[in-house]
C-alpha cells in the first residue's frame, strides 16, 4: 500500500505516543493533522505559531527519529501555520473572516523569548527546507484576471502588477493604493498577493485588515506577547494592510506598525497598504509614519469613467453566465456612477429579481433598481425630493402642492411635504417653508405640530405618514 500523509502520521503518532507522557501527547501531538505528503516531504497544519515554536523546541528529536523511521533519513517536516479560519472563496462579497480564537496571538499562554527562538536548531534544516507556512488569508476571487483595467485605475493596477513581479525589488514600496469607497482598493490589493503566491510559492504573503491588526496587537498586549506579535509579523515577505486609515488616532498600534514597517522594508520585504484618503489627507497618524508611506507610490483609484463601468458589467455578466440586452447595461452605466461595488451590486439584484419572480431583463426592472441604489446612498434626501415623492403619492404635481390653496387634501400634502423636510434634511423652518410654496417659517412649525397630532387621531393619516416614510427611506 503507498504512503499517505495519514498513514505516515499514524505510524509516528504510535512511536511517539509510547515515548511521551500521555498529557504531553494529548496537549501537543493529537492537534496536529497531517495534511501532505510529497515524497520524503510531510506537510502538518499545527493551530498556532506558537504551537510550532513549542514543537521545535521540545519534541523536535522525537518527530524527527519518528519522522525517519518512516520516510527515511531525507525526511523533511513542513509546518502548517493556522493563523485562523480560512477564507471560504466562493463567496467573496459576503466573507467576513470569523474573529479569531484560534489566533496565535492570542492562544499564547507562555511567551517565547526571542533569544532562544534564534539559537534553536531544528535538525531537519538543511537550510531552505525547513519552512513554515502561514494562511495567507487572501481571497483567489480578487485577482488581475477579473479587474477591469480603466482610464481611472490604470497607474493603481499596473504599480499594483509591477509589485507582484517583482515584491520588494522596485521602489514601489510601500505601495500605497488609495481611493473612495467600493473603487477596488480590496480587490487589487488581494490581487497582488494571490499572483505573488502564484508566481513566488515559497513567499510568505499576509493580507489583514487595519481592524483586525489593531484588535491583534491589543490582544498580545493583555497577554504580554507583543514581542511575539512583532516577530510574528517580521517573518512576512508581503505584508498587506486593508483599509489603513483605521490606524488613525491609536498610537500604540501606529508605533508597533512603524516598527515591522522598518524591518520589512529594510530586508526588502514588500509592504502594500491601502487608504480612503491620499497620505496628505489623513488625519491623527503620526508624522513619522505618513513619511514612510510617501517613500514609495501612492497610486489612486479613481471612480470609473463610462467606457470603464460598461467594461466591468460586461465582465461581471460575462462571469455569471447572463445575457443583458445592451441598452440595459448602458442605462446602468449611464446611472450608477461613483463606486464598483454599486454598480455589481445592481447586476446582482437584477439577477436575482429576475431569476425568482421569472422576470425578464427589462428597462423597467432596471429603473426600479437603480432608482433603490441612488436612494438608498443618499445621505440626506432634499426638500425638492421630498416635494416630489409626496405629490406624487397623493397624485397631484409640484406646484399644487405649492400653490396658496386652501383645499383640504392640497393642505395636507403641503403639511406633509413641511413635516418631513424638517424630520430628514437638516434645513431651517424659514428655509422649509421658502422652499415649499414660499411660506414662513411659522406655518411650517404649524405643519410639523399639526401632522404630529393628527398621526395619533386619524388613522388614515397615519397611514400616509408610514407610507411616505417607507418612500423616502427606500
Ligand atoms: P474598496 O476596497 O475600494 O472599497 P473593493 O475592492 O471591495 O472596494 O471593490 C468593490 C467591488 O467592486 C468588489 O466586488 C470588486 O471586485 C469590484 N471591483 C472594483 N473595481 C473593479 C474593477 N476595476 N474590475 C472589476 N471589479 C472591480
Ligand atoms: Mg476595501
Amino acid at each position: 500500500m503507498s504512503k499517505t500523509s495519514e498513514s505516515v502520521w499514524m505510524e509516528c503518532l504510535s512511536f511517539i505516543k509510547d515515548n511521551i507522557k500521555p498529557q504531553a501527547y494529548k496537549t501537543w501531538f493529537e492537534p496536529i493533522k497531517p495534511v501532505k505528503l510529497s515524497g520524503e516531504a510531510l506537510t502538518v497544519q499545527v493551530p498556532s505559531k506558537f504551537f510550532y515554536e513549542w514543537l521545535e523546541e521540545h519534541y523536535i528529536k522525537l518527530l524527527r527519529v519518528a519522522l525517519v523511521r518512516e520516510l527515511g533519513d531525507q525526511a523533511k517536516l513542513i509546518y502548517d501555520v493556522r493563523m485562523e479560519n480560512t477564507y471560504s472563496s466562493n463567496n467573496a462579497q459576503t466573507v467576513k473572516i470569523p474573529s479569531a480564537n484560534r489566533n496565535p496571538l492570542k492562544s499564547q499562554k507562555v511567551s517565547i523569548p526571542l533569544e532562544s527562538k534564534r539559537e534553536l536548531k531544528n535538525p531537519f534544516v538543511i537550510p531552505g527546507l525547513q519552512k513554515v507556512k502561514i494562511e495567507s488569508q487572501l481571497n483567489p476571487n480578487y485577482n488581475f484576471d477579473n479587474f477591469v483595467e480603466g482610464d481611472s485605475n490604470r497607474l493603481a493596477r499596473s504599480a499594483s502588477m509591477a509589485v507582484a513581479n517583482k515584491p520588494g525589488g522596485t521602489s514601489f514600496n510601500p505601495l500605497l493604493i488609495y481611493g473612495g469607497v467600493g473603487l477596488g482598493k480590496t480587490h487589487l490589493a488581494h490581487a497582488i498577493g494571490v499572483e505573488i503566491k502564484d508566481k513566488y510559492a515559497d513567499k510568505t504573503v499576509l493580507y489583514i485588515s487595519s481592524e483586525k491588526f489593531t484588535q491583534q496587537f491589543i490582544d498580545s498586549v493583555k497577554s504580554n506577547t507583543r514581542n511575539d506579535f512583532i516577530h510574528f509579523y517580521q517573518m512576512i515577505d508581503v505584508l498587506i494592510i486593508d483599509d489603513v486609515q483605521f490606524l488613525s488616532g491609536k498610537a500604540g498600534t501606529q508605533d508597533v506598525f512603524f516598527h515591522i514597517f522598518n524591518h520589512l522594508h529594510q530586508n526588502g520585504k514588500q509592504v502594500i497598504l491601502t487608504s480612503d484618503k491620499a497620505p496628505v489627507d489623513m488625519q491623527d497618524i503620526e508624522q513619522r509614519l505618513l513619511s514612510r508611506f510617501k517613500w514609495g507610490l501612492s497610486a489612486e483609484l479613481q471612480s470609473p469613467d463610462y467606457e470603464t463601468r460598461v467594461s466591468i458589467l460586461h465582465n461581471k455578466l460575462f462571469r455569471d453566465g447572463v445575457d443583458m440586452p445592451e441598452e440595459i447595461v448602458d442605462y446602468i452605466a449611464k446611472n450608477i456612477k461613483s463606486n464598483v461595488r454599486e454598480l455589481e451590486g445592481v447586476v446582482i439584484s437584477m439577477i436575482a429579481q429576475a431569476s425568482f419572480n421569472r422576470k425578464e431583463f427589462t428597462l423597467e426592472l432596471a429603473r426600479e433598481i437603480v432608482d433603490k441604489f441612488v436612494k438608498n446612498t443618499k445621505k440626506e434626501v432634499s426638500i425638492d425630493y421630498i416635494q416630489k415623492v409626496v405629490s406624487k403619492y397623493f397624485d397631484m404635481d409640484v406646484a399644487t402642492l405649492q400653490s396658496k390653496t386652501r383645499k383640504r387634501h392640497v393642505v395636507q400634502a403641503r403639511q406633509l411635504a413641511m413635516y418631513f423636510a424638517k424630520r430628514m434634511t437638516k434645513s431651517s423652518l424659514a428655509n422649509i417653508g421658502n422652499q415649499i410654496g414660499q411660506r414662513d417659517h411659522a406655518t411650517v412649525l404649524h405643519a410639523c405640530k399639526t401632522v404630529d397630532n393628527l398621526t395619533e387621531t386619524d388613522k388614515q393619516f397615519k397611514k400616509y405618514v408610514e407610507d411616505l416614510t417607507k418612500k423616502l427611506t427606500f
